[in-house]
Order: C-alpha cells, then structure tokens, then sequence
C-alpha cells in the first residue's frame, strides 16, 4: 500500500476518499474563479456519495458507453514476441470509441445537478471534444469545444464528428496551436462565463477538483478489469503489469485505480517525439522540473526561464507539457515506472497489432503497445501484460496511411 499523506484530495478507492502528498496538485487560480471551484468541489463531494447519482452514473456506464469494455487475449501477438501473456482492455469499444467518454458523461450529469445549461471543454486529439459534444446531445447541453489550430487540421475525422453533435468549435490561434493553448483558452473563457456554463477538462489535470472527477469516471476502467481478470484466472495474477499510455492521464489513472493497493505493476508510456528530434511530450521520463501549469503544480516540460517549452508527438492525445499530479505522485512514490516510446516505435507498434490482431489502437496506446512488445521478451509465460487500447485508430487514418502507405482497421 502506498504511503498516503494528508494533502490534496486523491481519487475514490473502493468508494473510499484517499489523500496524498502536498507537493503537486492544487488551486493556482485567478480569484473570479475561486467561487465556480469551491460550488463544483462540494456539489461533487455530495454527489460522489449520494446513492442516486451513483446507480445514474452507473445506468448510463452500461447503457449508453457500453460498459464493460472487452479484456481479450493477444493470442498472436503473444505467439510471435514471446515472452509473457499479452492481454488488451478494449476501451476503444466504449461508444465513441475512448475512454474521454466516461469522464464527459460523468460532467454533463454533473452539469445537470448545477443546473447549467451550457458546458465547454478543450480537446487535443479531438476524442475529449467529441465526447463532450456527444454527451452533451444526450443531455441536452449547448456545447463549446476548445481546439488548437493545429490539432484541427490532423485529427479531421473528431472535428467532423463534433460539428455533427452539434457543438460549436472554437480554434486556439495562440502559441503551439495545440492541446496546452486549447486548455488555457477554454479556463479563460470560463472565467467570464462561469455563471450559465459547466467546465470539462478533459483529463486527470487542472485544478483539483477537475483531476478528481476525471479519475473518479475512468475509474471504471479498472472495475471492470478487475472482475474480468478473477473470471479469466481465477484471481489477479501475481504482479500483473499494467501498460498505460501517458498524456494528461487520465486513461492511466482510470486503468490502475482499483489495483493501488494490489501487488500491480504500473508502467506509464510517455510520448517520445520523433526520433531525430530532441521534442518529446514526456516530463516524467525525461527529468522534467516542477512547474505551474493550468491551475495546478506537476512536472511540466520547460525551458531554462520556466516558461512552458514545446512538445512533439505523432500523437495529438499525448502531446501535452504537464502530466497529472496524480502520476507525478505515483512517480515520486515509485507507485508507477514510467517510460517512453518514440512516434517509430509507435507506427511499428500500431503496423504489428493491428496485422495480427482484430483491433486497431490509435497512435495513443501504440505507444503502451510498443512498449509491451519491448517488454514481453525479458518475461516468463505465466506471466500477464494487459495493455490498455484506450482508443481507436480511425481519428488517425490519414496520418497512417501518410506514414506507413496503408490503413487497417
Ligand atoms: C486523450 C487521449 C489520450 C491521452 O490522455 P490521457 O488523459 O493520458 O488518457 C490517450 N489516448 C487516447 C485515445 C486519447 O483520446
């Protein structure tokens, strides 16, 4: 069991509220703000714990995502590496083809309780703005969704989808023109209009409160496992490995929440950047210092003046400076080991799962695929490798075939 320290609110475990550490996390908020903040963390103090909501949250887990995803073993992919058993939680199935669904469903039901009628939220892959423009249909929410203007031109089939639900996007000219400015955007246009509008932030990062709802919805991921694994074993495997793929992390944290306290191994895959480039989107793996970044203090790629630094990923999802403080912390504890893969090893990763097997991730957990296929080799056959397929790889159709001349899904 982790050491866990009174501090900052840590996630729901088997509907228990744990705490952790001082250091990273926290409210780093422009004083209008304090007001929306202090309302959103008690509305959801009480609603976390109210029997109602919860059998809501649940219903609409099963019947409108889907749940629970598929846990399938990676029969050829085992055969042809060697090594371990390599198993894979289909997340990609959940409806829209994400995880960002759980955490978006989780808002707008939140939304409801606030009686706003309004919700925005930022994207960077485009899967958390096309969730929340999902969601919002469902729920009957006018929706504003925040892009940067790079992440627009590729990841084109999100984009189509959102406009589709009805949302109204809002492209993020300034700086990198991607997720990070998508993110600061969409804060300062809550900051004015706090009063009729809900905020999504769209993973395990922000302010407090918004890195505890989000952990608290993908939390889902690791129920579910949980009961698949004693159904496929019998029991969890002895120091099962858990491979998650890193941006915001919020697929991470939903994948290994309910192991915290298990004998689990934890292996987040960062984003490495191309290979001949010194950029990465990888903080955690590559010595990244302490920093203030949307509202909260976590490890944040920078330069030497502390100003936030460039990122570069083949993928949307995982480029990203900051990191959750959740990570940071399970970083610090050596709860988790984290690593990263570089967008090659990706490609590679995504050309040989998706050749052998009938699923095809996104660019995104490619990278946690390709760190199991590195992995595998150096283990033993009873042991278990499962692999998060947090998402689908149909948002990255052109930059597949562009990169590799075809497609498979
Ligand atoms: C957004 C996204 C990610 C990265 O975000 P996390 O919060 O780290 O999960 C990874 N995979 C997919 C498919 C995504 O859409």
């Amino acid at each position: 069991m982790m050491q866990i320290k009174k501090g900052i609110p840590f996630i729901d475990q088997h509907n228990k509220e744990y705490l952790y550490g001082g250091k990273f996390g926290g409210n780093f908020i422009p004083e209008t703000l304090k007001k929306p903040i202090d309302d959103l963390t008690k509305l959801f103090s009480k609603l976390r714990k109210n029997k109602n909501f919860l059998k809501e949250r649940d219903y609409y887990f099963k019947n409108y995502i889907g749940s629970p995803t598929p846990f399938i073993k990676l029969e050829n992919l085992t055969k042809h590496v060697g090594g371990a058993q390599i198993y894979a939680k289909v997340v990609s199935e959940a409806n829209g083809g994400a995880h960002k669904i759980y955490n978006a469903t989780v808002h707008c039901l939140i939304a409801k309780k606030a009686g706003k009628k309004f919700i925005v939220g930022d994207t960077g892959a485009g899967y958390a703005g096309k969730m929340l423009s999902m969601a919002a249909k469902k729920f009957n929410l006018k929706c504003k969704i925040f892009m940067g203007a790079k992440d627009i031109k590729r990841q084109r089939p999100n984009v189509e989808a959102m406009k589709k639900n009805g949302a109204v996007i809002v492209p993020v000219k300034t700086g990198s023109q991607t997720l990070v400015d998508a993110v600061s955007e969409c804060m300062r246009y809550w900051v004015s209009n706090c009063d009729t509008t809900h905020m999504c932030v769209g993973s395990t990062v922000g302010p407090n409160i918004f890195v505890k709802i989000c952990a608290w919805s993908t939390s889902q991921i690791s129920r579910e496992l949980i009961v698949q694994l004693k159904e496929e074993f019998g029991k969890i495997p002895k120091k099962i490995k858990l491979i998650n793929c890193v941006g915001g992390g919020s697929s991470a944290m939903g994948f290994w929440n309910e192991f915290i306290d298990t004998d689990a191994e934890f292996y987040g895959v960062e984003a490495g950047g191309p290979k001949k480039s010194k950029l990465h989107a990888a903080p955690l793996s590559n010595g990244s210092k302490i920093g203030i970044l949307h509202g909260a203090a976590q490890y944040v790629v920078q330069d030497k003046e502390g100003q936030i630094g460039s990122t570069e990923s083949i993928s949307a999802g995982l480029d990203y400076p900051g990191i959750s403080p959740l990570h940071c912390f399970l970083k610090d504890t050596k709860r988790a080991i984290y690593t990263s893969v570089n967008d090659e090893e990706a490609l590679n990763a995504y050309r040989l799962v998706s050749k052998l097997e009938n699923i095809s991730p996104s660019l995104e957990p490619s990278h946690a695929f390709a760190e199991a296929i590195k992995f595998a080799p150096k283990l033993k056959r009873s042991d278990v490798i499962v692999v998060n397929s947090c998402g689908d790889s149909l948002k990255d159709k052109d930059i597949i075939k562009s990169r590799l001349g075809y497609y498979i899904r």
